[in-house]
């Protein structure tokens, strides 16, 4: 998709600080709207070491540094970021072609790349999740118990200067309860599919319904 041609499905960006909850409000809001249309996960690569229970293409694409300095080279990314230590990227086929499907798309990344992404993509929507203070997200990368404590300390020491930039995004949810952040969430997603452009395929179909039940029978 070039960026004149209009997408058919919406761009979702959602960033926050490590353990905020941006995994769990995006299976929260995957599983709630699923039928009202599909809200597809964009897979990333990243040099990361899977963590345990992460699967290889659904949590992200683990590969080496020297694979993902290809994919540079090559052009396959729409933006890749440095991010506590290691390279993450989103590439193009994990975003553009389910976009023409008409899928909406929803990007976990963090703020350099949002920022990029953006500018490329002036209609992707931007939502921040912000834990509801400091002592509960260091509880809940604990509680995660996934992270090592010198990985957790080094994601808390980034936390700030991720968090001071919320201002650059259009929705901000304070994620203090997974029903409520996951409403928010779900309701933002929600607004995008129900505006008129959106709806026109649907409409034209009642509209034709209208015009054939006009032109026969129809009880009057
Ligand atoms: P992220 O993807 O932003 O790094 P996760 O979704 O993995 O964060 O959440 C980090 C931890 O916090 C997980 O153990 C998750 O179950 C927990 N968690 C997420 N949201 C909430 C919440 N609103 N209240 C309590 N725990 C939460
Ligand atoms: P984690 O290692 O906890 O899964 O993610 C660490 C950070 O990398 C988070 O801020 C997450 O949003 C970000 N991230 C995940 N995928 C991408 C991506 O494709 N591009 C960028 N720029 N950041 C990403």
């Amino acid at each position: 998709m070039s960026n004149d041609t209009p997408a058919r499905g919406d761009l979702f960006l959602l960033s926050a600080p490590s353990g905020a909850g941006k995994t769990t409000l995006i299976r929260y809001v995957t599983a709630r709207l699923a039928d009202s249309g599909e809200l597809h996960f964009s897979v990333s690569h990243t040099t990361r070491r899977p963590r345990a229970g992460e699967q290889d293409g659904r949590d992200y694409h683990f590969v080496d540094e020297a694979a993902f300095r290809r994919m540079i080279d090559a052009g396959e990314f729409l933006e890749w970021a440095e991010v506590h230590g290691q390279f993450y990227g989103t590439s193009r086929r994990a975003v553009l072609p389910h976009l023409e499907r008409g899928a909406d798309v929803v990007v976990d990344i963090d703020v350099q790349g949002a920022e990029r992404l953006m500018r490329g993509f002036p209609q992707a929507h931007s939502v921040f999740i912000l834990p509801p203070s400091y002592a509960e997200l260091v509880r809940r990368l604990r509680g995660r118990g996934l992270d090592g404590e010198p990985e957790i300390a080094r994601r808390l020491a980034d936390a700030l200067d991720e968090i001071a930039r919320y201002d650059s995004y259009q929705y901000v949810i304070i994620n203090d309860d997974v029903e409520r952040a996951g409403r928010a969430l779900a309701a933002i997603v929600l607004e995008k599919r129900h505006r008129r452009e959106r709806q026109e395929p649907r409409i034209a179909g009642v509209l034709a319904d209208f015009e054939r039940a006009r032109g026969s029978d129809a009880p009057s």
